[in-house]
């Protein structure tokens, strides 16, 4: 499968390493808006670049660098390209994609009707399959679609309340806050996550808040799912220990914040120190007559990435889920339940 990567910032960087690292796949090239230090470090990594503007490439040939063509000649050479493009701005791609001949794999930050179905691999890797447009989930709806889609098929969920607190911006920005204060991120309640959540799991019932706060990595969520009976802590803790892709944290280890979760990562020696594992800290994990309640934590610039490689896969249905899912964590690195 030949893979282009259209924008190449905070996920298309990511998405682009991580294709680098599957048998199955091949890295056609990369997109760049401006030859800044994003192009110098895709050249150093001898990824072919193409420019997104056609009158820009005189730009990167002056800085020296070299340049494969503009983003057409990339897409018609591939056979998927995903779209990692600001929010919104994926949308005005889609026929171009369809116009070459590529499938498309777009972003949470897009509306879902920007393609046929809303994507979480251990959710609904099937309803992607040969389908021309997937868009996989927002950061925040990849986490809480990963615990509750778990938590619902071994115990039943009535309904759920989730609060999100989320980071302000990525750590690259420095442009934007806020700076010293929590901001109630949407005016309306339920928040969009939760209609988000809809579009993978449809028929939970699920409200969802959300703050703002100063912070650059990761958002947390605190979690309360009411159950169709009562369920110990310790069949509880076997729940979402058996989730794909999360990793529950051992309160003896003192992995105590989100600072020391993304320690974690930079100690385990990943690149970019990227913890694609939704982290819910065992230590909140209780339950209260029919309630069930943990608190969890996303890496919001990982998260998504193996997400991404399967939607690959699946919509040129390579192979089914579960094999997918494996290849992609063994090529990453991904934990399973514990650390
Ligand atoms: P980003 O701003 O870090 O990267 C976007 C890249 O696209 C930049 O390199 C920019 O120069 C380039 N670009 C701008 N205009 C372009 C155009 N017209 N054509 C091609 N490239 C263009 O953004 P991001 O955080 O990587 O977000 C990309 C998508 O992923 C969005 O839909 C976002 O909502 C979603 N997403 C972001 C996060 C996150 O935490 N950053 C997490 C999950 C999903």
């Amino acid at each position: 499968m030949r893979v282009a990567v259209n924008g190449y910032g905070t996920i298309g960087k990511r998405v682009a390493d991580a294709v680098l690292q599957q048998k199955d796949m091949d890295l056609a090239g990369v997109t760049k808006t401006r030859p800044d230090f994003g192009a110098k470090v895709a050249e150093s990594r001898r990824i072919p670049m193409y420019s997104v503007f056609p009158d820009r490439i005189n730009d990167f040939e002056k800085r020296g660098l070299s340049i494969q063509g503009c983003l057409g000649d990339l897409i018609s050479k591939t056979d998927v390209v995903v779209d990692c493009t600001p929010a919104g701005v994926g949308r005005t791609y889609r026929e171009s994609y369809a116009r070459h001949g590529s499938k498309g794999i777009f972003q949470g930050g897009e509306e879902a009707d920007v393609a046929e179905v809303t994507f979480v691999a251990q959710c609904n890797y099937e309803s992607a399959v040969g389908k021309r447009f997937v868009r996989v989930a927002s950061c925040n709806t990849t986490g809480l679609c990963r615990t509750l889609s778990t938590v619902d098929r071994s115990l039943g969920i009535g309904e759920v309340h989730a609060s999100l607190v989320r980071r302000a911006v990525d750590p690259f920005d420095s442009t934007r806050g806020p700076i010293d204060a929590i901001v109630p991120s949407c005016s309306s309640v339920p928040t969009h996550h939760s209609k988000d959540v809809r579009e993978v799991l449809p028929h939970l019932r699920i409200l969802t808040m959300a703050v703002t706060v100063p912070t650059k990595i990761m958002h947390v969520h605190m979690i309360a799912a009411r159950l169709s009976r009562e369920v110990s802590q310790d069949e509880a803790i076997d729940v979402l220990e058996a989730t794909p892709r999360t990793l529950v944290l051992d309160g003896r280890d003192r992995l105590e914040s989100t600072s020391k979760v993304m320690e974690l990562g930079r100690d385990l020696g990943r690149r970019r120190n990227d913890m694609w594992e939704t982290v819910v800290w065992e230590d909140t994990i209780t339950t209260s007559d029919h309630w069930l309640c943990w608190t969890q934590g996303v890496h919001q610039e990982a998260i998504v990435i193996p997400e991404v490689i399967d939607a690959i896969r699946a919509v040129f249905d390579s192979v089914d889920a579960e094999t997918s899912m494996n290849m992609t964590d063994r090529a990453l690195g991904i934990f399973q339940s514990r650390f």
